[in-house]
């Protein structure tokens, strides 16, 4: 079928005509509930059978802006073979992709409605005691597995000429890297915040080691990278983790992912200011937050590393002090993706709901300069970051 964007009605359709999911003559209903940024997302039911799937769908724009911004279709062949490449890696930290059709830019996957997203957990102040174990494995064994240490030299090429997504990388490349660190017209911050963000503007050494993290994320092909890993693509439950929306991946440095976990968890932090109801509720759970930063670190380091020692292909792999000397490269670079994620959420296009939850301007505000204070330490200060111990002292030194 050529493409065309489907109806709640034509989804139902779609997927009856597929073997082996729904019984012939089974009454589906079906809700579009996309809430992203880009794409169409189906929830479609078997109202007696109890049986789900999602349908999602690329349009051939963003979303978010209208069709006044195209964007390419092949960022549905890019998520549906990023999901299942993670889920031969990690099979029970993704959605099971159940069917791909790449004319009409569309996945048949898994149903998650019994997760929550992170983000919305995160402002309801929920803890998840299994997410830093289960988000440290996701990352050791989807950047481990697909990195020069860890892939067979030809795979690893292969892989890197299969997710060239310049589309979207261009995305990343002007609102995390560029847009809001001049006055430039994608930029959508709260008026209050102006003189903060000008300071950002007119902050020279700042703006150096910005451009630095670009040009990381422009040149190392490290890894496949999931390149959209924040709080809003993460679903959660007390026991399971799933991550979900890999449209963005490419082959970019590691540290970019872990330092997208690192940063929504630390804008969720930023917008307790507004979000805690007393002083003692603000505290504990900013110090969850923190607690989960640090074991979201631990959890990635140990078991990759332990990947490295047992799994490693490439044999410079072995030469003494090489993973020490990587693994710190790598928290160095989470640590300054993490502060540039944070100030383009503040700054730039696309918000988050953590911050953007809270009614009153001026107690958001402060919320955001909290934030920018934040993401600009971590980014001035990401040498001196040797464990993720330090990541806590440049938040409590800059609160
Ligand atoms: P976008 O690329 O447009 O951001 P997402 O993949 O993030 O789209 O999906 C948007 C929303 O659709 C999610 O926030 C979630 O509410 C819902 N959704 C997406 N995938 C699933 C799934 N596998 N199961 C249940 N809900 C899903
Ligand atoms: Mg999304
Ligand atoms: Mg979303
Ligand atoms: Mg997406």
């Amino acid at each position: 079928m050529a493409y065309r964007a489907l109806t709640e009605q034509e989804a139902v359709e779609y997927v009856r005509n597929l073997p082996n999911l729904f019984a012939t003559g089974a009454t589906l209903a079906s809700h579009e509930i996309g809430d992203g940024n880009l794409n169409l997302v189906f929830h479609i039911r078997d109202e007696e059978g109890g049986k789900s799937v999602i349908v999602k769908q690329a349009l051939p724009y963003a979303r978010v802006v209208g069709e006044s911004w195209p964007l390419t279709l092949d960022r549905a062949r890019i998520e549906a073979e990023a999901l299942q490449i993670q889920y031969k890696l990690v099979p029970e930290l993704v959605p099971h992709v159940y069917h791909y059709d790449a004319e009409l830019a569309l996945t048949v996957m898994e149903d998650l409605s019994d997760h929550i997203i992170m983000r919305k957990g995160l402002i309801a102040k929920n803890r998840y005691p299994l997410f830093a174990k289960h988000i440290g494995r996701f990352l050791a064994h989807t950047l481990f597995y697909t990195s020069d240490i860890g892939a067979h030299p030809y795979e690893k090429k292969a892989l890197v000429g299969s997710f060239i997504n310049p589309e979207l990388c261009k995305i990343t490349e002007d609102l995390v890297f560029t847009d809001p660190y001049e006055d430039a017209s994608t930029n959508n911050f709260n008026p209050l915040i102006r003189p903060e963000v000008e300071d950002i503007w007119h902050n020279a050494p700042l703006k150096r080691e910005i451009a630095k993290l670009k040009y990381g994320f422009l040149t190392r092909a490290e890894a496949l990278l999931h390149g959209d890993l924040h709080t809003g693509s993460i679903f959660v439950t007390e026991t399971s983790t799933k991550v979900i929306d890999p449209e963005f991946a490419y082959y970019g440095p590691l540290g970019f992912d872990i330092g997208a976990v690192f940063a929504n968890l630390l804008l969720n932090y930023a917008a307790q200011h507004g979000l805690a109801k007393n002083d003692e509720e603000r505290e504990s759970y900013r110090a969850y937050l923190l607690e989960t930063v640090e074991d979201v670190w631990s959890e990635f380091v140990s078991q990759f590393v332990q990947l490295w020692h047992k799994q490693a292909k490439e044999r410079s792999a072995h030469v003494e002090g090489f993973w020490q000397d990587y693994v710190k490269n790598v928290l160095q670079d989470a640590v300054g993706y993490a502060g540039c994620k944070m100030l383009r959420r503040v700054i730039g296009l696309a918000g988050v709901a953590d911050l953007n939850t809270i009614e009153s301007d001026e107690v958001r505000a402060e919320a955001e300069r909290l934030a920018l204070a934040i993401g600009q330490a971590l980014i001035l200060e990401r040498t001196q970051v040797a464990e993720a111990t330090d990541i806590t002292a440049i938040v409590n030194k800059t609160v």
